[in-house]
């Protein structure tokens, strides 16, 4: 972050201030780990602040610290829009443009107040007064961690604030295994443990924590797996209907996507999630090296992310949209 910047927002929180913290839709730890993260800093410097979801945040992650505060804008709009109108500061935290946030973002775009940005997305929307984005960093909470320690206050890190922010580096690192997991991180990762983080029950609570039938999804989605042996890729689909089946709740689809990287020689794969009430496809791609699945799913798939995970949608059937990715996928060499 510009040292300018650092004192501007040293400035403007050396008073107490009413602040929103969004995560993106669809907030996964990292977006939740960093709102409620940052959420206890600021009430711990005198703020008056609300973590504002734009909508619900999965199961696994209802015991994080502070998660019961957690407004839901497309559920509570009118309170949510009421606090958002009278925030002197916006935090928009693991995202950068507010389409992300669905139908959120017309009631951001008006708004009025100072938006500071903390992401590690690629390509930035230019609606922020302060900007500390940076694609290096492999987690959102791993700036948070940052953020702090800019404004000169790491003494404020407790157990609370160090609890949430582990949360987010364990989740988007996928156990600090992808790359951006640095030395840096780990030394972050230990203080944190010595501020008593419980580090062997956190990932019992974020990964151990299936139902039997998330499970037999998961056994589903593994079977509709398809292989282009030559061209390094996988694919798993999962319709409406099989989710229905498999008495589906948010969040059981968490994490199926890494199975089709699990296989020796593939370095590219994606899930296709049929969502019937939003009348779209969800997609998730994940690379292994070089290929740039951000840019893939920029530019066929209405979607953004990282180079090797990203997200997008598809307002095609299933079978269109399966078809559309095969095209393509018969064109890769990878
Ligand atoms: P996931 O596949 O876990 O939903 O998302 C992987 C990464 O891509 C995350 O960093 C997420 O924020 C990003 N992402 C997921 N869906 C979208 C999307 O529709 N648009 C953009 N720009 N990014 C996405
Ligand atoms: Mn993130």
């Amino acid at each position: 972050m510009k040292i300018q910047d650092i004192q501007a927002i040293q400035l403007l929180l050396a008073s107490p201030k009413k602040i929103a913290i969004i995560p993106h839709r669809g907030p996964d730890g990292d977006a939740m780990g960093s709102t409620l993260g940052l959420y206890h800093f600021l009430i711990k410097n005198n703020h008056q602040a609300t973590v504002i979801a734009p909508n619900d945040f999965p199961n696994f992650l209802a015991w994080l610290p502070g998660s019961e505060t957690v407004k839901i804008f497309e559920k509570e709009t009118e309170i949510s829009t009421q606090i958002l109108e009278e925030a002197d500061i916006i935090f928009t935290l693991d995202f950068n443009a507010f389409h992300r946030t669905g139908e959120m973002e017309h009631t951001l775009a008006k708004l009025k107040a100072t938006f500071i940005m903390i992401d590690h997305h690629q390509k930035p929307d230019d609606y922020a007064t302060y900007m500390y984005s940076d694609t290096a960093y492999g987690s959102t909470c791993e700036m948070v961690y940052n953020f702090i320690n800019f404004l000169n206050k790491r003494e404020d890190i407790d157990k609370t604030i160090a609890t949430c922010i582990y949360t987010g580096i364990l989740t988007d690192s996928g156990s600090f295994r992808f790359p951006g997991t640095t030395g840096n991180t780990h030394r972050i990762i230990a203080e944190l443990i010595d501020l008593g983080v419980e580090n062997t029950q956190i990932p019992v609570l974020l990964f151990d924590n299936s139902s039997f039938s998330r499970l037999q999804l998961l056994g589903r989605a593994l079977q509709n797996m398809k292989i282009f042996e030559e061209h390094k890729t996988s694919y798993m689909t999962l319709t409406q209907e099989e989710l229905d089946s498999f008495n589906y709740v948010k969040g059981d689809t968490e994490g199926i996507v890494n199975y089709g990287l699990s296989i020796k020689d593939i370095l590219f794969t994606a899930i296709f999630i049929e969502n019937k009430d939003e009348g779209i496809i969800k997609i998730s791609f994940r690379s292994q090296g070089g290929f740039d699945v951000n840019q893939f799913a920029r530019d066929h798939f209405n979607g953004g992310g990282h180079s090797n995970a990203a997200g997008g949608r598809s307002e095609i059937s299933m079978e269109e949209t399966v078809q559309k990715f095969e095209d393509l996928v018969k064109k890769l060499t990878l």
